[in-house]
């Protein structure tokens, strides 16, 4: 097959654009494959399993290794970068859309400072199957095309099985990515990659426009999270991207009792990036990003400071419309349901009340059985007395069906699947893929795919 990768972003700006090639892997084996996506960014599925492992792997041309650096739990770091990844280049998918291709755990590259480069088979299927749920869910996400295993052994806590990752995304550009090119105090790369940012997702913007889209996205996405329950876990400025997309799903979870302070990744000692600190930490990384821009906002940087700040301060409000507006269709209803809200959330924290589940089975109280909401609760009363009001409002099922997932990948359904397929059984994987790959509407045969987590798992869960 002859596959036509372009390299806009090495041509617009070389000096964060490491020519680099993949550690040869001789015993490709491939692991899941996602033929629809393949199909829409133009590559034949059949080949890709029959002769594509190379290509999958990066070893039949070089990639490039991307330059970023980023602020890490607060602190900066002023050169990060794929240290186990390379961009092959850039597709065109069906729709005309300019899309990356990238690998994970490809080996070692300029960039990997003391790391190994690799990757291994769990968190690797992990990335796949949460991305792709994502996905399902409507929540903008780079997605996964591929897992392939390598036959290579990485050592963590335990010698584990390699493997490469194959995603797709609208872009790689991320915060880190201006600041990165800020810090180099060259302004010429950083308009570079500011009109290369621009061509590629908001063409005909400004500098300053730019940044607006980039802070409506992040705002409309980090609500979309938090609207189904997730936790990114790891929103370091590297992390976060200039088109809106989810990306780089390491420490990532679902929520299941609902509480603001959860958190499951184990370096995140002080909770910074626990479920309900989101939005305030996405508007933090868009602070760090106008930063970075100061210098093409205006000649005169007092006056670049008041417009990066007049931007910024619309965060909030978007954030706040896209979340309210999210939980009234939740909800199923429509008007004022702030202090309704306020009160659900109040009592579902109190009474530890699994987040999916909740909402889910309001939907069949909308339909008239209100029992398996109710029974979720310790405070019979209390839920009782705020089903009562929230009935006043005519909710609809409809709505609520459409938006409230009965299926997500619960922590301890990856965890399993993982732990299967890292033993070379796919058949977990492949169940909770196809579960959470259409995650509306109960169907029949897939309850356990909808309950919580038994209590003693959710208690003592990490991620890594
Ligand atoms: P992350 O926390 O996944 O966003 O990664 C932060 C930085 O660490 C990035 O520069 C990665 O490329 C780098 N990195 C993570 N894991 C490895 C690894 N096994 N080998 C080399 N670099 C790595
Ligand atoms: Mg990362
Ligand atoms: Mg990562």
């Amino acid at each position: 097959m002859n596959i036509s990768l372009s390299s806009d972003f090495a041509t617009a700006v070389p000096e964060m654009a490491v020519s680099w090639e993949a550690v040869p892997v001789e015993e490709p084996e491939l692991l899941v494959l996602n033929e629809p996506l393949a199909r829409e960014i133009g590559l034949d599925p059949a080949w890709l399993a029959a002769d594509g492992l190379p290509f999958l792997t990066g070893n039949t041309a070089p990639g490039f290794a991307q330059a970023y650096a980023g602020h890490q739990f607060g602190g900066y770091s002023p050169r990060l970068g794929d240290g186990r990844a390379l961009l092959l280049g850039e597709l065109t998918d069906a729709e005309g859309r300019l899309r990356d291709l990238h690998l994970k755990g490809s080996g070692r590259t300029p960039f990997a400072r003391g790391g190994d480069g690799l990757a291994a088979v769990g968190p690797m299927l992990r990335e796949y199957v949460v991305s792709e749920a994502m996905h399902a869910l409507g929540i903008p996400t780079t997605r996964a095309l591929a897992v392939v295993s390598t036959g290579h052994v990485v050592q963590r806590e335990e010698p584990l099985a390699g493997a490469v990752l194959a995603r797709v995304a609208a872009s790689h550009l991320r915060v880190g990515s201006f600041q990165y090119a800020r810090n180099t105090g060259d302004v010429d790369l950083l308009r570079r990659l500011a009109d290369h940012a621009i061509a590629r997702h908001h063409p005909g913007s400004t500098p300053l426009e730019l940044f607006g889209h980039v802070v409506a996205a992040q705002a409309s996405l980090v609500a979309q999270w938090m609207l189904v329950g997730f936790i990114h876990g790891v929103m370091n400025t590297d992390n976060m991207t200039i088109s809106g997309e989810t990306i780089d799903y390491g420490p990532c979870a679902f929520m299941e009792a609902y509480d603001p302070t959860t958190k499951y990744s184990s370096i995140d000692h002080q909770g910074r990036y626990a479920y309900g600190n989101q939005p305030i930490v996405a508007e933090w990384n868009l602070a760090r990003l106008a930063e970075a821009l100061l210098p093409l906002f205006a000649e005169d940087q007092d006056e670049a400071v008041r417009l990066a700040l007049a931007t910024l301060r619309t965060f909030d409000s978007r954030f706040e419309e896209a979340w309210i507006g999210g939980m009234a269709a939740k909800l199923g209803v429509s008007g004022d349901v702030k202090p309704l809200l306020k009160d659900l959330l109040a009592l579902m924290q109190e009474n530890h009340v699994d987040f999916t589940s909740f909402f889910h089975l309001l939907g069949k109280a909308a339909r008239g059985d209100a029992e398996p909401a109710r029974s979720l609760f310790l405070d019979l009363a209390a839920i009782d007395a705020w089903i009562a009001r929230w009935r006043e409002l005519g909710p609809d099922a409809d709505v609520m069906e459409k938006v409230n997932p009965v299926y997500v990948p619960r922590n301890h359904l990856v965890e399993e699947a993982l732990a299967a397929g890292a033993d070379g059984d796919m058949g977990p994987f492949e169940r909770l893929l196809k579960a959470v790959t259409s995650p509306f509407g109960e169907r029949p045969g897939l309850e356990y795919f909808a309950a919580p987590a038994p209590q003693d798992f959710s208690a003592t869960y990490r991620t890594y």
